[in-house]
């Protein structure tokens, strides 16, 4: 390990595993124990005032030299139709971000954020309209589930990372936080309980497979052909549908997990029975006999984009061709439709308010 104490200041401790943490207050002088109480606290969602077990001197040192800082809730949304609620937090920079809690049968969901604005460009998604404005530390992604399992009094116990940003342009702070995520002494959320969402960086996806962990890996496929997906998603003219799918064949053989594609539907745009058929041979051809899943989620309009949502006909007929072709496809189950702010749209009225 590298000497934690002579990295610059202040350092970022709930960025640090137990194990890192301990190494630090044993280089400030202190007994290891201590690391213990102060990662007890952090993941309580407690600020240095409160951790009433430290003593005196060690917290005026932390807060000289470290930071411990969650994201601040600027906006809470509760929807009255099913509890779902949305977040605007603001990070200690200002920087705006969202997260969405989600209540299930099985447990209770989070839809984190990865970083401040996105880069990616996709056509119908607002979290790209002004760019991006950096990337979110391990603290940070931590902090929106701390802090969101302190408003809402329960434990989370699912993670979903497609809330602003794009996960895999973030790839060493993502990889670090689903390391530190998984720790029985802080939030406990194992890597099954985790999905990733991506809009294909294929050369990324390569490499997360060779980390071999047992998440879900969720693509954002949104279009049967290179000319339409082109057209949404500029990634594309990067990484080819010959590039992404490859990888993600790639990704279930080294790791064994069922590969989940997010399809938007697009009214007029990609939602035609013919552009069904044609998605269920692509998937055919590039994953075979693999197993995967497609996730049909009419297109929430974002007012600068000027897309329609396809009607629920076109959903059922295109859900319809894909399970006729072999393809197992579900349309996704909208929560939270009176507070339902497609993602990145707060973040966005916060920055040009
Ligand atoms: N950058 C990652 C994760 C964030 S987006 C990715 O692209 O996967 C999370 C999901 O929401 C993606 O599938 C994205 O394509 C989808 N999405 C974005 N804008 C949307 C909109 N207006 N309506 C419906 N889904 C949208």
């Amino acid at each position: 390990m590298d000497q934690l104490s002579d990295r610059p200041e202040p350092l970022d401790l709930l960025s640090l595993s137990l194990e890192e943490l301990r190494a630090y207050l044993v280089g400030l002088g202190q007994p290891s124990y201590r690391a213990d109480q102060l990662y007890g606290w952090m993941y309580k969602g407690r600020a240095f005032d409160e951790m009433t077990n430290l003593p005196a001197p060690l917290i005026a040192l932390l807060k000289e030299k470290a930071l411990c800082t969650l994201p601040a809730v600027t906006k809470k949304l509760v929807s009255q139709i099913d509890g779902t609620v949305k977040f605007l937090f603001t990070l200690y920079d200002g920087q705006p971000i969202e997260s969405v809690v989600m209540f299930y049968e099985h447990g209770i969901s989070i839809c984190i954020s990865t970083q401040a604005g996105c880069r990616m460009g996709c056509k119908f998604c607002a979290s790209t309209l002004n760019g991006k404005d950096r990337d979110l530390l391990p603290s940070e992604m931590l902090g929106q589930i701390i802090v969101a399992q302190r408003e809402i009094g329960q434990r989370i116990s699912n993670v979903v990372l497609m809330g602003i940003g794009e996960p895999l342009d973030n790839y060493d702070n993502v990889l670090k936080f689903l390391h530190l995520l998984g720790d029985e002494k802080g939030l406990c959320i194992g890597q099954r309980h985790v999905s990733l969402s991506t809009c294909g960086l294929a050369d990324r996806i390569r490499q997360l497979s060779k980390e071999k962990l047992q998440i879900t890996l969720s693509i954002s496929l949104h279009a049967y052909s290179d000319e339409k997906r082109s057209e949404l998603m500029p990634v594309n003219r990067k990484w080819n549908l010959n590039e992404l799918l490859g990888a993600c064949a790639e990704y279930f053989a080294a790791t064994g997990r069922r590969i989940s594609f997010e399809y938007t539907l697009i009214e007029g745009v990609n939602d035609q029975p013919d552009g069904a058929k044609r998605l269920a041979l692509l998937l055919k051809r590039y994953m075979g006999d693999m197993p995967v899943h497609v996730n049909l989620i009419p297109v929430n309009p974002v007012k600068e984009r000027g897309f329609v949502k396809s009607g629920v006909n076109a959903v059922e007929a295109f859900r319809k061709v894909l399970s006729d072709h072999g393809i197992n496809a579900t349309v996704r189950r909208k929560l939270g439709s009176d507070i339902n702010a497609s993602c990145g749209q707060l973040r966005h009225e916060s920055k040009n308010c």
